[in-house]
């Protein structure tokens, strides 16, 4: 039994890497798809409950909301953190691939829970896919 479960959060970042339109200070409605997979189900057919889920992954996510995402080698990061700005940094320019692999990567090892899959979409146009 897979169980799709959504969540999204909202931030800034820069992606130097990324080009010059990327490379600007601008923000996204992140979109996030994760997939568990559960092999058991207990007598009452349920595998998993949504809000234990939930529970456990929602720190995670919003813990990014309304953050500035950016690559701790970035050297705005000197100058934003001289001026006590709050930030977050990342070991990796925060390019939609790495932050989909970060995320996923977070909810396996500090939740535990079975996720196979994870999708990020930063536009309605536009994800990634991870999967295990
Ligand atoms: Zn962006």
């Amino acid at each position: 039994m897979i169980i799709e479960k959504k969540y999204h959060f909202y931030a800034a970042h820069r992606n130097k890497a990324g080009g010059e339109k990327c490379g600007r200070i601008h923000g996204h409605t992140y979109k996030v798809k994760c997939y568990f997979e559960f092999k058991t189900k207990n007598e009452g057919g349920i595998t998993c409950l949504f809000s234990d889920i939930d529970k456990l992954v929602e720190p995670i996510i919003k813990g990014y909301c309304h953050w500035f995402l950016i690559y701790e080698k970035d050297p705005l990061v000197e100058l934003l953190e001289l001026a006590n700005e709050p930030i977050i940094k990342l070991p990796f320019e925060t390019s939609l691939e790495n932050l989909a692999i970060w995320l996923f990567t977070r909810i396996k090892n500090e939740t535990k829970l079975p996720i196979i899959k994870i999708e990020l979409a930063e536009t309605k146009s536009s994800k990634v896919i991870y999967e295990s």
